[in-house]
């Protein structure tokens, strides 16, 4: 196959970075579009009020040698408290900026929709945060048109967007599941001395780390964020972000012995955050619409699938 010539990538989490990065070493002209502010999608980091919390992935295990060269090289390291996984050094939000670096990104925008014409891609695109949907056009502001597209985004966000274009792929997309997450941020002034990393086996909470305890990390301010477990998120999925915080407060007070109050509370919901039930196959491409899927979930709830799935879209497209 001839790789085509330009390529738009809607995502830009680790597998979108992946795809694009492929496509521009074999000489394709490559666009993200992302609707966050910054690259990285799940691989993402909070700066708050001096704090640190990488919220979203943890730490990726790095089973396939290249992509261990690809962590290393890229502002990642071994997280000592994990054994082996490997964390940006220090933040989650490095490690995609490096990835994320010489590419062509447009952040803050969302893409509405996929127009096929006369054999190329066009792509509705709005500004995530400012657009009021009352002035969005039918079919939002028009890309330039693309060879191919690609769908770096989680399934049920890619079913929708092939569903509205009638695109067989959707319906490929209907099983796989990403269960949420509820995420507790807790910043404190006053320094507690508290664990690098429990893992508690009851109570809603199932993951919590000092962010200090990263490679690279600051000692201080002392910074922890802790996880949910998936069934407590899901029963949880609508409660306020304020009850949120009391009950995996105290679940962490519970867990760590810490009783310091915290300085810095928050809750963050990723409503899809870890493929439980994934697609089971590495990437799909339909070479005669010229269109790819690609993420994690098609594998596994894991950074490091994330980066295969890229990858395995990328070679499809470039051989
Ligand atoms: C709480 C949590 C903990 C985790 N812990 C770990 C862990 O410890 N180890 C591990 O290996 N993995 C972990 N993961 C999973 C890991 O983060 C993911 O596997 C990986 O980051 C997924 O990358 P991706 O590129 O497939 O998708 P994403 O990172 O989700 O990237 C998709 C991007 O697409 C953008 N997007 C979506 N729809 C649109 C649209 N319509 N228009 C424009 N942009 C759009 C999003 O903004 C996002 O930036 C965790 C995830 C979460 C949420």
């Amino acid at each position: 196959m001839t790789t085509p010539k330009s390529v738009a990538i809607i995502g830009a989490g680790m597998a979108g970075l992946t795809a694009a990065a492929h496509l521009v070493q074999a000489g394709g002209r490559v666009t993200l579009f992302d609707k966050g502010r910054k690259p990285g999608g799940r691989m993402a980091t909070r700066f708050a009020d001096g704090f640190m919390f990488n919220h979203g992935c943890q730490f990726a295990s790095a089973r396939d040698e290249t992509f261990r060269s690809l962590l290393t090289a890229h502002n990642a390291a071994v997280w000592p408290a994990t054994g082996d996984k490997y964390s940006g050094a220090p933040s989650m939000a490095a490690l995609a900026a490096a990835l994320a670096e010489g590419l062509t990104i447009h952040q803050a925008t969302h893409v509405s929709f996929l127009n096929r014409q006369s054999s190329q891609w066009r792509l509705s695109l709005r500004d995530a945060n400012n657009t009021p949907p009352s002035l969005i056009e039918p079919n939002g502001v028009l890309s330039p048109p693309f060879d191919a597209v690609i769908l770096a985004i989680p399934a049920p966000q890619a079913a929708a967007l092939l569903g509205a274009t009638a695109h067989p792929f959707a319906n490929a997309l209907a099983n796989v599941h990403l269960a949420p997450c509820w995420a507790l941020l807790l910043g404190f002034a006053d320094a507690p001395v508290g664990p690098d990393i429990l893992k508690p086996t009851d109570g809603p909470l199932r993951w919590i780390a000092r962010e200090n305890s990263r490679p690279g990390a600051a000692p201080n301010p002392v910074t922890y964020t802790a996880h949910a477990s998936a069934p407590w998120s899901t029963e949880h999925l609508e409660m306020p972000a304020d009850s949120v915080i009391t009950a995996l407060s105290n679940a962490f007070t519970q867990a760590t012995g810490i009783t310091t109050p915290a300085t810095y509370a928050r809750a963050h919901r990723w409503r899809y955050a870890l493929a439980d039930i994934p697609l089971g196959q590495d990437s799909l491409w339909d070479p005669q619409l010229r269109l790819g899927v690609c993420g994690d979930w098609c594998l596994a709830g894991k950074l490091e699938a994330a980066y295969l799935s890229g990858r395995s879209l990328g070679i499809k497209l470039t051989t």
